[in-house]
């Protein structure tokens, strides 16, 4: 017997039909004499409809509100599916978050999980009951709803398997599993059998859209095997685990790219100490985000300083520097039109010459490299969006990731 926590998303629960599906995945695992609990995401489109109302009602509106509104979505779900496995006969009852409850800090529309008191719900499974649990919401210090950023719900599996104690975290959703890059562009990209924690979390924060970046730092936290599978398809997914897992580690096990890059370059900045406490520290109080940053060492008492940020920011980024900057330069240049390439891999803490194959691969192919960051575990090289595709297919075939 074992304790599984399974996890579905929007697409899987998308109409009344979809649900009856999903039921039928719960009662499988039930009759295979384990333990169950659910997690389940509104049905698919509807957090954007009530995130919509509330920016109609008023564009800027009371953030408690916006929980007790969105978090609705999630909880029509739960009820839903508690019906449709009590249909076939699988005793379930549905969990609203302040039921468990799931406790949460008062960050509300992005609170984090302090605490889950799982032990009611633990004392059902053993008698046979299914908890379907709302994902998405918990119960903030003020006694009311909180949500947990959009793409919570992976967050609340993983929390919930983590106190319970689950074996597995299986997270349903509309592709069946973590592939080498994007199978949209790379028709050769194939699905990985496993990857490690470190990589995951790269993999989302750099921009694949599996599973919520948070859900995954959760799982390495407390060690929870979440597996990412299709609910259309039988077809095995990904398991996110431990290295010792995995046998065979390639050196390369992704390629990730995000568009919602923008690079920012002060020209000629007076070599002087200070220089990146006087651009830096503002941008940080503006709470925006820096990625890579590059600065030269100076010739003629100047230097150039690039750094990126996300493309949202790009203006606001632009309008503090420009307020804030108390060390002479000569302008500032900005691009748009960029895209962050990763290559990420385990294997690169122990086996040199990961970076020198990329680079070479983008030289060969005509790729001019702006900007180069690493990491113990990934290199990130700056190019130009229109070599996107061209990039990502010679880098793919580059770390001998195609199918053969
Ligand atoms: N329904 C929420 C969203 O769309 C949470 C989730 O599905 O993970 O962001
Ligand atoms: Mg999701």
């Amino acid at each position: 017997m074992a304790r599984i926590v399974q996890k579905f998303g929007g697409t899987s629960v998308g109409d009344l039909a979809r649900i009856r599906n999903v039921a039928l995945r719960v009662k499988a695992e039930i009759d295979r004499g384990n333990e169950v609990a659910v997690v389940v995401s509104a049905m698919s489109g509807v957090t954007n409809q009530l995130v919509d109302y509330c920016t109609q009602m008023a564009p800027l509106h009371d953030a408690r509100e916006y929980d007790a509104i969105v978090a609705t979505g999630e909880q029509v779900t739960s009820g839903l599916l508690a019906i449709a496995l009590q249909e076939l006969g699988v005793q379930a009852r549905s969990w609203a978050g302040w039921q468990i409850p799931i406790i949460t800090d008062d960050a509300h529309s992005r609170a984090r999980i302090a605490e889950i008191r799982g032990a009611e719900i633990i004392r059902r499974m053993a008698e046979g009951q299914v908890a379907v649990v709302a994902g998405f919401q918990g119960l903030g210090p003020d006694n009311r709803v909180t949500t947990l950023g959009r793409g919570g719900s992976d967050t609340t599996a993983v929390a919930l398997a983590a106190a319970l104690k689950a074996d597995r975290c299986d997270i349903y959703t509309d592709v069946d599993g973590v592939y080498t890059t994007d199978p949209r562009i790379v028709k050769s990209a194939r699905k990985l059998d496993k990857i490690t924690y470190e990589e995951m979390l790269e993999m989302a924060s750099l921009g694949a859209k599996v599973l919520q970046t948070r859900s995954v730092e959760m799982a390495m936290k407390h060690r929870v095997r979440v597996q990412v599978l299709s609910s259309f398809s039988d077809a095995p997914g990904t398991l996110v685990c431990d290295e010792d897992e995995i046998v065979e580690k390639e050196l390369v096990s992704g390629i990730a790219y995000s568009r919602d890059e923008a690079k920012v370059t002060l020209v000629a900045v007076s070599d002087q100490p200070g220089i990146a406490a006087g651009i830096f520290s503002p941008l940080a109080d503006a709470n925006i985000n820096v990625d890579m940053i590059v600065q030269n060492t100076s010739h003629d008492g100047t230097t150039d300083l690039t750094f990126t940020c996300g493309r949202a920011d790009l203006e606001r980024a632009l309008k503090v520097v420009k307020d804030n900057m108390k060390i002479p330069f000569k302008t500032i240049n900005t691009d748009k039109s960029v895209v962050k390439v990763s290559v990420i891999g385990v294997g690169m803490r122990s086996h040199a010459g990961v970076a020198q194959t990329m680079f070479k691969a983008l030289a060969d192919k005509g790729i001019n490299i702006q900007v180069i960051s690493t990491s113990e575990i990934k290199v990130s090289v700056l190019i130009a969006e229109e070599y996107t595709e061209l990039a990502l297919r010679a880098l793919h075939t580059a770390y001998g990731l195609d199918a053969s």
